[in-house]
């Protein structure tokens, strides 16, 4: 999703240099490190323009110049531009047996990832009470060696994008909770909240295996059932209100059972994580351990175990079945599938992509390609430190306001 532009609108020079200034700062965010030869090529901006910029970042505290690589291609080396390592946002997973919080920089890497495992799904204020607990932990090494921007939340539910308020998160039964705010008070710290999916396709999107491709379709698949999102044009499609991307309540199996929404044979409720858990004999506190069990049962040579293959190919033809209208429709050009769907796909490709090709219309079925999720475990921490740094990357001298905040 690199969409570097040079600045032609805003109607005066501070709104243009303003634009130029996240352009550059995208770049170095998004590739890790990049020359201002890049940066010079990529925008079409002049050398002296592009080099004001670059001092204005270093100035602000947002990124360093590093001496150019020493085997780098032919012509003039050029200065590397990569982001200051101790900008750090706080991201933050609900989930309804665990609360996972993690510290992630500015180029994506998260630095630390703690899962703080829940006896029962965690009310708002438990959620608020468990963050402020591990963040007063960290407090120390963040007030020595990092600059924290913000907090980012990934909510299993619907979150208004406006004001960040938690409409419903069905599986954690949280129902028009202002948890923005109250994590915000709580902190002393800006926070962002949005829906779990739409972060993770940031993430992908940013990051992962969405770099290429321009027109994306991405589901999700954890503990609270399965979330979406759609990138058109290398942008989020966030509907009208933000809510866009629910795939899990397609349906699915017209004889399938009642789901939360009032619906009847959703995705979400025709595959599930719990019934895989449950197939192979692990619990909900070990569903890191999914992947490896399947993987282990598909490469015998005997195979899996027959309810378990049984359960998988069941589970796939579901969301083949789902795929294949969505494909229909959005004619994408690539599908990603994270979370425990991505195990199911890795273990058993051939299945899905046979089943969704099978299925769909000529035409789109012939352009889709699927991937999984490449981020992994890192997926939603780095998504929702992208909402914290969002409008630090939109607007980089907005950095100082932001950390006067915070100190
Ligand atoms: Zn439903």
């Amino acid at each position: 999703m690199d969409q570097a532009r040079p600045a032609q609108r805003g109607n005066n020079l501070d709104d243009v240099r303003r634009n130029n200034l996240a352009i550059v700062l995208g770049l170095a965010h998004v590739r890790g490190r990049v020359s201002r030869a890049e940066v010079t090529k990529v925008t079409g901006l002049n050398r002296s323009t592009v080099g004001g910029l670059v001092a204005e970042l270093v100035e602000l505290g947002l990124v360093v110049e590093q001496e150019p690589d020493a085997a780098s291609h032919a012509g003039r080396p050029s200065a590397i531009i990569v982001p200051r390592p101790d900008i750090v946002a706080i991201a933050v997973n609900p989930e309804v047996d665990a609360v996972t919080i993690g510290l992630v920089s500015l180029s994506g890497e998260v630095l630390k990832r703690i899962r703080y495992d829940t006896a029962h799904v965690p009310t708002p204020q438990e959620v608020v009470n468990i963050v402020t607990a591990v963040v007063a932990g960290m407090r120390g090494e963040l007030d020595r060696s990092f600059r924290t921007v913000g907090v980012g939340v990934a909510v299993p539910g619907l979150v208004r994008a406006d004001d960040g308020e938690v409409v419903v998160a069905p599986h954690l039964d949280w129902h028009n909770v202002p948890f923005s705010a109250m994590l915000s008070d709580a902190l002393g710290l800006p926070v962002v909240s949005a829906n779990d999916a739409s972060a993770g396709i940031t993430a992908e999107s940013t990051f992962g295996s969405g770099r290429e491709a321009n027109d994306h379709i991405y589901l999700n698949g954890g503990a609270s059932g399965i979330g979406g999102g759609i990138v058109i044009n290398g942008s989020l499609y966030p509907g009208v209100s933000g809510f866009a991307g629910e795939f899990g309540h397609s349906l699915v199996n017209s004889g399938g059972v009642l789901c939360h929404c009032g619906a009847y044979g959703c995705l979400d409720t025709e595959v599930r994580q719990s019934a895989l858990l449950a197939a192979v004999a692990l619990d909900a506190a070990d569903s890191e351990q999914l992947e490896s069990v399947l993987t282990a049962q598909f490469a015998r040579a005997e195979g899996p175990d027959a309810a378990v293959l049984e359960l998988v190919n069941r589970q796939i033809g579901f969301l083949a079945e789902s795929l294949r209208g969505t494909v229909n429709i959005f004619n994408p050009e690539l599908v990603i599938l994270g979370g425990f769907l991505g195990t199911l796909y890795a273990v058993a490709p051939e299945l899905l992509e046979s089943g969704v090709r099978d299925r769909a219309l000529m035409g789109p079925r012939e352009d889709v390609r699927f991937a999984r999720a490449e981020l992994g475990l890192d997926l939603l921490m780095i998504g929702a430190a992208q909402l914290a740094f969002a409008p630090m990357l939109a607007d980089p001298a907005s950095i100082d306001k932001a950390l006067g905040k915070a100190s």
